[in-house]
């Protein structure tokens, strides 16, 4: 399965003055990877689960190292390595994206493919 079909979009975390920066939790689109503190996607296991069409889908965000480890999804960092959606790769320790609770889905992103 493409990334791309999973909607993504390329996050900016919002840091209000005066705020602490682990105490973030608002967050706004960008188009450009290189301006990005994470990526948001829909569930590539409840999407397929789901048949795919998307409707009622949970959706992840992974945030980048930038981010400080105390925002919320945490603890899993990981760097967002190409220049689109269509080429891009999360690259961390183990690299692979794993949800604890919920669906427990477990994946990686590598080429702009998702890997289960
Ligand atoms: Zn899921």
């Amino acid at each position: 399965m493409r990334l791309i079909t999973l909607s993504p979009q390329f996050l900016k975390l919002d840091i209000l003055p005066g705020e602490n920066p682990a105490a973030a939790n608002h967050h706004h689109v960008v188009s450009d990877i290189n301006n990005a503190d994470g990526i948001w996607f829909l569930c590539p296991k409840c999407y397929m689960d789901g048949g795919m069409t998307g409707k009622g889908v949970h959706s992840i965000i992974c945030w980048t190292p930038k981010v400080s480890t105390e925002v919320n999804p945490k603890p899993g960092r990981w760097n967002l390595v190409g220049t689109n959606f269509r080429d891009i790769s999360l690259v961390a320790g183990s690299s692979s994206i794993l949800l604890n609770g919920g669906c427990n889905a477990h994946f990686w992103i590598r080429d702009g493919e998702i890997i289960f």
